[in-house]
C-alpha cells in the first residue's frame, strides 16, 4: 500500500474536531521531523507562533482538556500533547528548493466533523476496517486525504530539491465553521508569493480537477450576548432591564439588513436563547448570527450595520451588549496567471483526464483569508479542486474518497511546485 493511502487510512481512524486535532498534529509533526532538514534551510513552526490562542472561538477549557486527555490515553507522546494542547494545533512547514524563486504556500486543513460514520458494509472505510474509532466524529470532508497528500509532497520535495524558491505548507486547524484561518497569525502567510488551497471532492469525479473556483461568499459568524437586570415580572418590572426583548428586537431588525441592489447577501439569526423563568424579567440573551456577501466591501458594510443594530437596541432597552466572532471567511478571487500555471502543470499527470479553469464552489472556505492576505501583500493565489467520486455528499456519514485521487493531487501539486 502506498504511504499516502496508509497515512489517509491511519488518520481516518482518529478524526478530531477543530482546535482538538492533537493526535493529528503529533502525527504530522513526527513525520515532518523525520523528513525535513534544518541544515538545508527547512523550518517547522508550531504553537503560539502559529495560532493566536487568545482569539480561539467557541471552545471551553474542559473541551480542550478532554482532547489532551484522549490523545494521551491513545499513546501520543506527552511532550507532543503538551506542544499541541490548548488549541495550538497549527503547524507551518517550509522546505527550501535549490534554485532561487518565489515562496509558494499550500493550506492543508486537518480537522474532522461531528458526524457519525456509516457502519454499512457498502461504505468502504467500514468494509476495509478503517472506519472512525471515535463515535460521533468523522473525516467527512476529505481533510485526511489533504494531509496525506501534503506529507507526500514533503517527502518528494525533500528527496529532490530541484524546485524554485521554497514550498510552505500551513497545516490549519478548524476549517469547519471557518474558525482556523482567522486565528492563524499573519506570519504564516507573510512572504508568500503564490498561495494555494486544495480540496478533494465537490462532486467532481476522479480524474477531473479545477485550477480555480468561483461562487464563494464572504461570511462572518458571530455570537451576540445581551446582559440586563433580573426583576420580578409583576411586582417590580421597572427595575428589570430586559435582555430578551433587546435580542428579539435585534433579530427582527437584523433580518431587514440584507436587502441590497448592489450585491448578493444573506443574513440568518440561527439561534436565540433567553430568560430563566416565566415570571422573571430576562437578564440574559444570547444569539448566533451569520451573514454573507459576494463582495468583501458589502460584507464589511454589513458588519458595521450589524454592530449598529446591536448597539442601538442595547441602548434602547438599557442592557449591555457584546459581539464575539465565531468564524470568518472572505470572498475568494483566484488569479488568472496562477490558474494558467496550474492548468499547464496538469498536463501529463497520470489519471488526470480533465482540468477546468474554474469550478463552482457554493460554500465558504477560510483558505480565502490566507489567499486574501497574500493578495493584499502583492502576491497571487488560487484554490485547486481534485475530484474524488464520493458516494455521499460532504459532511455526510457516507462521504468517502476514491483513493486514486490522492496520487493525482500529489503529482499535480508537485508539478506546480517545480514549475
Ligand atoms: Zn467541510
Ligand atoms: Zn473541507
Amino acid at each position: 500500500m502506498s504511504t499516502m493511502i496508509d497515512d489517509r487510512r491511519t488518520l481516518h481512524l482518529r478524526p478530531e474536531t477543530g482546535f482538538c486535532e492533537i493526535e493529528t498534529a503529533a502525527y504530522i509533526y513526527e513525520r515532518l521531523e523525520s523528513l525535513m532538514d534544518p541544515s538545508a534551510g527547512d523550518s517547522i513552526t508550531t504553537g503560539d507562533d502559529v495560532i493566536d490562542t487568545a482569539a480561539i472561538p467557541g471552545l471551553t477549557q474542559a473541551q480542550l482538556d478532554a482532547a489532551a486527555a484522549r490523545a494521551l490515553e491513545h499513546g501520543t507522546p506527552k511532550e507532543l500533547v503538551e506542544k499541541f494542547s490548548n488549541g495550538r494545533t497549527g503547524i507551518v512547514a517550509e522546505i527550501k528548493g535549490n534554485r532561487p524563486g518565489p515562496v509558494m504556500g499550500l493550506r492543508t486543513d486537518i480537522d474532522g466533523l461531528g458526524v457519525t460514520e456509516s457502519d454499512s458494509e457498502s461504505h468502504v472505510p467500514t468494509a476495509k476496517g478503517f472506519v472512525s474509532e471515535l463515535v460521533g466524529v468523522m473525516h467527512a470532508c476529505g481533510h485526511d486525504g489533504h494531509i496525506s497528500v501534503a506529507l507526500e509532497l514533503v517527502k518528494r520535495l525533500t528527496e529532490n530539491r530541484d524546485f524554485p524558491g521554497s514550498f510552505r505548507i500551513i497545516f490549519q486547524p478548524a476549517e469547519e465553521g471557518v474558525r482556523g484561518a482567522m486565528v492563524t497569525k499573519a506570519s504564516a502567510t507573510d512572504g508568500v508569493d503564490i498561495m494555494l488551497g486544495m480540496h478533494l471532492g465537490l462532486s467532481l469525479k476522479v480524474g477531473e480537477v479545477g485550477a480555480g473556483t468561483h461562487g464563494q461568499l464572504a461570511t462572518e459568524k458571530t455570537q451576540i450576548d445581551f446582559t440586563g437586570a433580573q426583576a420580578h415580572a409583576a411586582m417590580a418590572p421597572e427595575q428589570g432591564r430586559n435582555a430578551l426583548l433587546a435580542a428579539c428586537s435585534t433579530a427582527l431588525t437584523l433580518h431587514s439588513l440584507p436587502q441590497r441592489a448592489d450585491a448578493n447577501t444573506r443574513l440568518n439569526v440561527g439561534v436565540l436563547n433567553a430568560g430563566s423563568g416565566l415570571n422573571i424579567i430576562a437578564n440574559h440573551a444570547t444569539m448566533n448570527v451569520e451573514y454573507r456577501s459576494d463582495t468583501r466591501e458589502v460584507l464589511a458594510d454589513l458588519k458595521k450595520r450589524v454592530a449598529a443594530v446591536v448597539a442601538g437596541n442595547a441602548q434602547a432597552y438599557g442592557v449591555e451588549s457584546e459581539i464575539t466572532p465565531l468564524g470568518q471567511a472572505t470572498t475568494l478571487l483566484c488569479d488568472q496567471p496562477v490558474i494558467d500555471k496550474c492548468v499547464k502543470a496538469a498536463e501529463g499527470v497520470a489519471g488526470l483526464e480533465k482540468c477546468e479553469d474554474t469550478v463552482l464552489f457554493a460554500a465558504s472556505d477560510d483558505v480565502s483569508i490566507f489567499i486574501e492576505r497574500v493578495q493584499d501583500n502583492g502576491g497571487e493565489g488560487t484554490f485547486l479542486v481534485v475530484g474524488c467520486s464520493s458516494p455521499g455528499p460532504h459532511h455526510s456519514a457516507t462521504f468517502d474518497i476514491d483513493e486514486r485521487a490522492l496520487p493525482i493531487a500529489a503529482d499535480w501539486i508537485e508539478n506546480i511546485a517545480r514549475s
